[in-house]
């Protein structure tokens, strides 16, 4: 009965559905956003610790049996159902999202709910473990990555729960994780296209220099189109202020990061080695390319690993860029 593709593995151990709703601090006055209620037993008692809950299910058949299941109870009209794919349908207001959801939208979710206007105040989601890890994975833990740098610029997140796959029916093949998401407020005052594109080219082999990966022919290309482009505009700073379309950007970023983001790593084969030595001929680009080394010895990242930064440092190169004309958008 169960469909696998949609990510349906029921939560039978009633006790970790407690842990979960007692460690989301759910306020009786909360509006709760529900992602994939299934058989409604997390839903349950969402309905017992909230005002209201709010619950987003692609199936049919599970919404019927939700609706069934609180039929005549005294839930039943503090239960809206929205019947739809949650990564397709406007969201409502909701005060805290709390779910254990299919893994196959981790990415895209976490960053249409981090894109959500007004704010929330947090989620509390299960998550594949590894994903799990990689949202909270601090400089050089193995698995820091773009994800990690982009979630936690966005938002505080904290590893609340290890969960085993056989509290699931069926069993998934991997663990799971229950995280918290805690979104900023403020966010930091970044233009995050602009961050992202940063991101992006550091995390691209994020065991190499930073000095390395700005040689890469593609990479000076890039940018330099982009500054040639802003001065041909004549674009002042205003144009990358921090709110420039934000919310967009941040949940067009869920797809670009897909469901697992894995991000090269260094084990991985390195074949672009040609790419690293770049076309000297050309005696402009290789003035760019001078202007764009300089910013990095000027910050003393070009000998840095992305693998070892923080977010302050990542913040502190890409204004070190801009403020030389150079842009990543
Ligand atoms: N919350 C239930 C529990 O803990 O027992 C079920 C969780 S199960 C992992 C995920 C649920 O999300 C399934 O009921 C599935 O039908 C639903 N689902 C899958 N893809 C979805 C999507 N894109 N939007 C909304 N719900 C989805």
């Amino acid at each position: 009965p169960f469909h696998k593709s949609k990510g349906q593995h029921i939560l039978k151990n009633p006790l970790l559905v407690d842990s979960i709703v007692q460690k989301s601090g759910i306020k009786s006055t909360d509006i709760i956003l529900e992602i994939g209620p299934g058989t409604g037993n997390l839903t349950k008692k969402l309905l017992e610790a909230g005002k209201s809950v709010i619950a987003v299910e692609l199936d049919p058949r599970m919404v019927l049996e939700l609706q069934r299941r609180f039929q005549g109870t005294p839930f039943s009209s503090r239960l809206k159902v929205i019947q739809g794919d949650v990564l397709k349908c406007d969201l409502p207001y909701f005060d805290i999202c709390v779910a254990n959801i299919p893994y196959q939208i981790s990415s895209p979710l976490t960053f249409k709910l981090l894109a959500h206007r007004p704010l929330f105040r947090c989620a509390v989601i299960m998550f594949q473990r590894e994903f799990a890890m990689r949202l909270v994975a601090q400089p050089g833990d193995s698995l820091y990555c773009r994800l990690s740098v982009n979630t936690q610029l966005l938002s505080r997140v904290n590893h609340l729960l290890k969960v085993g796959r056989n509290n699931f029916r069926p069993p998934p093949k991997v663990d799971s994780s229950v995280v918290r998401i805690e979104p900023r407020k403020p966010l930091p005052p970044v233009n995050f296209k602009e961050w992202d594109g940063l991101v992006r080219i550091c995390f691209n082999r994020k065991n190499k220099t930073l000095g390395a990966l700005f040689r890469q022919k593609t990479v000076l290309n890039m940018l330099e189109k982009n500054y040639k482009t802003l001065q041909a505009l004549q674009l002042t700073p205003e144009d990358f202020s921090a709110d420039a379309e934000m919310a967009v950007c941040v949940s067009a970023l869920g797809d670009t990061l897909g469901d697992m983001n894995m991000d090269k790593d260094e084990d991985e084969d390195d074949d672009e080695d040609e790419e690293m030595e770049i076309d000297d001929k050309d005696a402009k680009s290789n003035a760019f390319k001078e202007k764009v080394l300089s910013v990095l010895k000027l910050g003393g990242f070009e000998d840095k690993r992305s693998s070892k930064l923080a977010q302050a440092d990542f913040m502190h190169l890409l204004s070190l860029f801009n403020k030389a004309g150079i842009h990543f958008s």
